[in-house]
């Protein structure tokens, strides 16, 4: 309510024409001004204004409808008819895929001279793929498996991709289930079309038997009997529930489904180390050892991870055999993002709606964290869109740095948000002494009131070694910055400082609903001169 509030208040003083007052209006309109009521229409007859656009009422003309249509602005009008800055966002967001990757020519080409065995009926090699964040992974495998696909429609072969984001599908059951409805879903295709087929043969047999003799078929009744066998054989596909089964009759699902007929199939098992991290490698395991087991069919698998060293936790056989081709996405530099980001930029933007220095700053920000192209993108839809909700007809560096700031806060809130209540209450010892003014703070210090908040909320107190791990983590996620200093003869103590924005980071700590009980904070840190 205040919201569209504000909003008429600020917008109606704008409509130009200024002749006809606010409040009379939605009242009076017909009788004030009918030309206008009639060619504009109003906001009481939204709904019925078809014929706005004929504008054929005789005084007026259409420069004055234009002109008057201010007048009647709604919530969306503003916003929806200045729209300099974008010609097609959807380009920008982390779910197009796009048809050119910059700077992943090397990458790509490896993956496909391992692939291609499977268009020559042949198992390819599994592949493991290596690389941080925003390195492209995700966009050059299904690049690569689009491909693979289109290609072997093209020439006939019966070659398969299967993609799994592993973050989502996370345990064996879940990853064995998706995979197995999806070759049903296929194999049941397939079987309807060679039913249509095969019943179309026997209707058109049984007029004139000679259409059989070109087919593998030596008479009607062996026709009927392949249609007996495919029906029987649509009857058994049966997809696996979403949970209930055990978990051998999934696999052995799974199994008879991929070995229903010849083919060779990738199976894309990105962000895997999630997989692995969740559930182990027992899905790993059972998948790298079907091979020896299919009669028809052969699985090659390629698994996606961010974590360079995920395979450490691999049961060795499951590592071998995963592992025998690794492809390694390093990461971007600023040169590199340029690039990526003019490709798209191309698309995204209006001709000249960026200014110079946009994409180059955005590209640097990005290459700071660790050349994420995702990263990158972020910011220049972003700073596209702060730019565009300032009315502002250009791009600029400002939006860039506005567009840093707000990605880094969102990044900050969730980081703090999804903490462990123990370091929650760590951080906000910190945060109370930072807005007390102790500068350097010590961990005897935090420890000092850590203790006391523990005791204000009923939590459990650590020791001062963990509550000195718990701040090497917060360290760790750039949230706190711990520097240890030498304090010559008395030793060496930390000196920690808060990184993130203090006010920012306690109200989302005191959205927390045990840390919001803490209702006066300032007698813990009085406490502390005490000790
Ligand atoms: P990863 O899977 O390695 O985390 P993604 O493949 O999801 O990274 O890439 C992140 C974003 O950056 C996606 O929007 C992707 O389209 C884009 N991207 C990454 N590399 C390139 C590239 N070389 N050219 C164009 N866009 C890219
Ligand atoms: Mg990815």
């Amino acid at each position: 309510m205040n919201e569209g509030d504000k909003r008429q208040g600020s917008d109606r003083p704008d409509g130009e024409t200024g002749s006809i007052e606010e409040g009379e209006r939605d009242d009076d309109l017909q009788a004030e001004d009918i030309d206008i009521a009639e060619s504009i229409g109003t906001d009481a007859d939204l709904g019925t204004t078809g014929g706005l656009g004929d504008g054929e009422s005789p005084d007026v003309g259409l420069d004055d409808v234009v002109l008057d249509d201010d007048d009647s602005r709604g919530l969306f009008d503003d916003l929806l008819s200045g729209e300099p800055i974008f010609e097609n966002k959807e380009v920008l967001r982390p779910s197009y895929t796009p048809h050119e990757l910059p700077h992943r020519t090397e990458q790509i080409n490896q993956m496909a001279t391992i692939l291609v065995s499977a268009l020559r009926g042949e198992t390819p090699s599994n592949i493991l793929i290596y690389g941080k964040t925003g390195t492209g992974k995700t966009a050059s495998a299904k690049f690569v498996s689009q491909e693979l696909e289109s290609t072997s429609k093209k020439y006939d072969v019966p070659c398969e991709v299967e993609y799994i984001n592993c973050e989502v599908t996370d345990t064996q059951y879940r990853v064995l289930a998706q995979l197995a409805n999806k070759f049903i879903e296929k194999n049941q295709q397939l079987v309807d079309r060679q039913l249509d087929r095969f019943r179309d043969l026997r209707s058109q047999a049984t007029s004139d038997p000679d259409v059989l003799s070109n087919t593998e078929f030596a008479s009607i009744a062996a026709v009927e009997d392949r249609i007996d066998e495919l029906e029987a054989d649509r009857e058994e596909m049966e997809t696996v529930p979403m949970t209930g089964w055990p978990t051998d009759r999934v696999y052995s699902t799974f199994f008879d489904a991929v070995d229903y007929h010849e083919r060779v199939v990738v199976i894309m098992l990105d962000e895997i180390d999630k997989l692995v991290e969740k559930s182990g490698d027992d899905t790993l395991y059972n998948l790298s050892r079907m091979n020896s087991e299919l009669d028809n069919s052969r699985i090659s698998i390629m698994g996606i991870s961010n974590d360079l060293k995920f395979t450490d936790f691999l049961d060795p056989r499951v590592k071998s055999s995963l592992g025998e081709e690794e492809i390694v996405f390093p990461p971007y530099d600023a040169t590199q993002l340029r690039d990526i980001l003019q490709h798209r930029a191309d698309v995204a933007f209006k001709d000249g709606a960026l200014t110079e220095d946009v994409i180059p700053l955005c590209a640097a920000f990005a290459a700071q964290e660790h050349g994420d192209a995702r990263r990158a993108l972020d910011l220049l839809r972003t700073a596209g869109e702060l730019a565009e909700r300032s009315q502002s007809d250009t791009v600029e560096e400002q939006h860039v740095r506005q567009a840093q700031d707000k990605i880094e806060l969102d990044r900050v809130v969730e980081v703090v948000r999804t903490l462990p209540t123990q370091s929650k209450i760590v951080l906000f010892s910190i945060i109370l002494l930072e807005k007390n003014g102790v500068h350097n703070i010590n961990t005897g210090e935090v420890f000092n009131i850590y203790k006391r908040l523990c005791e204000e909320i009923d939590a459990d107190v650590l020791t001062q070694r963990r509550v000195t791990d718990l701040i090497s983590e917060l360290d760790m996620l750039g949230i706190v910055n711990a520097v240890v200093v030498s304090k010559g003869r008395y030793g060496r103590t930390k000196e920690i400082s808060l990184s993130v924005p203090i006010e920012e980071t306690e109200a989302v700590l005191l959205s927390d609903s045990r840390l919001g009980n803490i209702e006066n904070a300032q007698p813990f840190v009085q406490a502390r001169f005490d000790n």
